[in-house]
């Protein structure tokens, strides 16, 4: 599986470079549209689903830009049958660019798949999956998709999504502006069960 991938952007937020595993990690996802080569020059909030998602991406963008300042986030990856837990590490560059870099850190298996439909627009029958941490709104708590009460638990479920970001994940980059810290030690989310006790080890770049 692959474990890196970058990109960059230029001042318009288009896409002005990928490297490292990208090519492979879009085709190992079904996504050959997503080569290097079929995005280079877009603009980067084309592949971003959902409104409040994309408000996330410009003000970290923003952030990372005016504060001239390196950031690091936790995030999930999670597809059918894995969890992944993914380290993005933003910086600014010359010329108003920014370096996105993607790091897998670990998997872990789910109990039972759980296949994820992206719905065009909210109704009934969707739940708001959160961009960051992939926990899905259950009511008014936020759970892993696979603990969601539906039918069989022992069989694969499908969810009709729409994305968002939750409360906790919108309060990711508020710490970087009251503090100085460039990395925080991630919460149960962004850690596979098997970490949790451990002490938490910043990934060497
Ligand atoms: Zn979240």
């Amino acid at each position: 599986m692959t474990s890196l991938v970058d990109f960059t952007l230029n001042a318009n937020d288009e896409i002005i470079t990928v490297g490292h595993d990208w090519d492979q990690f879009a085709l190992e996802n079904g996504a050959p549209e997503l080569t290097g080569q079929q995005i280079m020059g877009q603009p980067l909030l084309d592949f971003v689903t959902g409104k409040v998602t994309r408000q996330f991406v410009l003000a970290l963008l923003h952030f990372v830009r005016y504060q001239q300042q390196s950031i690091q986030l936790h995030y999930r990856c999670d597809s059918a049958n894995i969890r992944r837990f993914m380290l993005m590490s933003v910086s600014p560059q010359d010329s108003g660019n920014v370096h996105f870099l993607h790091k897998l850190l670990g998997t872990e298996p789910r109990q039972r798949s759980v296949y994820i439909a992206t719905a065009i627009q909210r109704g009934q029958d969707t739940t708001v999956r959160c961009s960051m941490c992939n926990l899905v709104k259950s009511k008014q708590a936020w759970v892993e998709p696979d603990q969601l009460q539906s039918g069989n638990s022992r069989q694969s479920s499908e969810l009709l999504v729409i994305y968002g970001i939750c409360e906790t994940c919108a309060t990711l980059l508020e710490s970087y502006d009251t503090s100085q810290s460039i990395s925080k030690k991630p919460d149960s989310r962004f850690l596979s069960s098997n970490r949790k006790n451990d002490t938490y080890v910043e990934p060497v770049e």
